[in-house]
């Protein structure tokens, strides 16, 4: 191996991929450092996810990439443990150019998201783990990998939650549980008509269903299920902490939400053949880390750059952006022959005018007003019993709708709790 690079980037996820293409493209000497066998092969995610900021790397990377379907349809349910209340969004304009989302499983993606980085003249060594850095001094001038020494002018850790690099140079403390979501997900194999049938789509048009309520026994989280072509991604993802407080396994979550009667039908005659989890940055900028120092950059989930809103968890597109952003940072370092900390904070500049700093900004709340209790048990159990009551015939007099919703607040809610848990919304999300 070549012994001195231009720049090593650190893990070939999303955002090692998007930095390394961008480098290489600009024509610097790139090698990407991938601890899996093959890019992907220990990465997960839901799998849905938003398209455009790839787009712009790789115009009509849908065409090429194995895509699994785009999404048009989006659900959203309210579980108690026997009831659910459905709303559900479609629209025909996600299935058409220009495509809004898509359902993708990461061992396919992320390896063909690595062929282009090669194609693009990167090196990609995989089976490859950076067990720490070179320092000069302050500065950051490699990493020490398989035993060898590797120096490069820059290194661009994209190395995911975990991000030892990140801790190692200083830049981020171990991260706490309360930060923390746990993800846990099963690819179901289903025959390509039966996924198309049970959930009514057209094609190759998908649907992201998202479930809040019974499934993380009110914990804060919630569950999904992905359409994929011939398989289902069911998963769900839970408040760290809260796991290890209630001492629940978020495993045993999943099995009681694949039972659940608005699910088990969906699932039926399915084939379990992919189990993984992995943990998810939930809090935000109010766990972001300081993203470079002297010869060093942090992209992607080892920055913490990830939004969850409750209704959406985006973290790809982030990762992508702000991969791309850091190689920005790389190409004009190295136009001036500057790599100080000085010269890297333009990363800064470039995260704060996208929206990747934009959207983290504005959803700087989120995170604590998710994790609202009522959220995950007092609103599903509230929505469930209201329509129950709507939608009985108990052989008596009708009541009015405004004495019904009364009924399903008694000693559940007051107009207080829902005017208060309404502002703080209003302000978080
Ligand atoms: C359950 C779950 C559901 C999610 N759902 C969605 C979704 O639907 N949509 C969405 O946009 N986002 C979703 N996300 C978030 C998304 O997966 C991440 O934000 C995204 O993968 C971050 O990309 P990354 O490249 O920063 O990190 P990663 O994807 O984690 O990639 C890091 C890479 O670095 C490698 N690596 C780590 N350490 C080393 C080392 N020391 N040496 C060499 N290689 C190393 C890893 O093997 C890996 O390939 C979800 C995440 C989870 C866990």
């Amino acid at each position: 191996m070549k012994q001195r690079f231009d720049a090593i980037v650190v893990g070939a996820g999303p955002a090692g991929c998007a930095c390394g293409y961008k480098l290489a493209e600009a024509g610097l000497e790139v090698l990407v450092v991938e601890r899996g066998k093959f890019a992907g092969a220990k990465n997960m995610w839901g799998g849905a996810f938003y398209g455009p900021t790839l787009g712009e790397l790789l115009p009509d990377f849908w065409e090429e990439a194995p895509i699994e379907r785009s999404i048009a349809r989006q659900k959203f349910s309210l579980l108690t443990p026997d009831s659910s209340v459905s709303v559900e969004f479609a629209t025909n304009k996600f299935s058409q150019l220009p495509y809004n989302r898509f359902a993708v499983l990461r061992s396919k993606f992320d390896r063909w998201l690595a062929s282009k980085v090669e194609q693009a003249g990167a090196i990609v060594a995989t089976s490859l783990q950076a067990d720490g850095l070179l320092h000069d001094g302050d500065r950051i001038v490699g990493i020490k990998a398989g035993g060898d020494e590797l120096p490069a002018d820059v290194v661009i850790a994209c190395d995911g939650v975990n991000s030892i690099l990140a801790e190692e140079a200083g830049l981020r403390e171990e991260m706490s549980p309360q930060d923390m979501k746990q993800g846990v997900k099963e690819v179901i194999e289903l025959p390509r008509k039966t996924i198309e049938q049970r959930f009514n789509l057209n094609g190759d048009e998908g649907i992201a269903w998202e479930f809040i309520g019974s499934c993380t026994r009110g914990l804060p989280g919630g569950a999904f299920i992905y359409t994929n072509k011939e398989s289902l991604s069911v998963g769900l993802v839970v408040q760290l902490n809260a796991l290890a407080e209630k001492q629940i396994k978020a495993n045993d979550l999943l099995d009681e939400f694949k039972e659940h009667p608005a699910v088990a039908n969906f699932l039926d005659g399915g084939k379990l053949v992919e189990y993984s989890a992995h943990l998810i940055p939930v809090s935000g900028v109010n766990m972001m880390p300081t993203l470079y120092t002297d010869g060093f950059l942090v992209a992607g989930d080892a920055a913490a750059l990830v939004v969850g809103t409750g209704l959406i968890l985006e973290g790809a597109n982030f990762a992508i952006a702000s991969g791309v952003s850091a190689a920005e940072t790389v190409i004009k370092a190295k136009e001036k022959g500057d790599f100080s900390a000085k010269s890297l904070s333009f990363y800064q500049e470039l995260l704060e005018q996208s929206f990747v700093l934009k959207d983290l900004r504005t959803y700087k709340k989120a995170p604590h007003f998710l994790e609202n209790p009522r959220i995950y048990s007092t609103y599903p159990e509230f929505a469930c019993d209201l329509a129950e009551k709507i939608f009985t015939n108990d052989g008596m007099p009708r009541k009015q709708l405004w004495s019904l919703l009364r009924e399903s607040m008694k000693g559940r809610i007051s107009f207080m709790q829902i005017a208060s848990d309404a502002l703080k919304a209003k302000g978080a999300l």
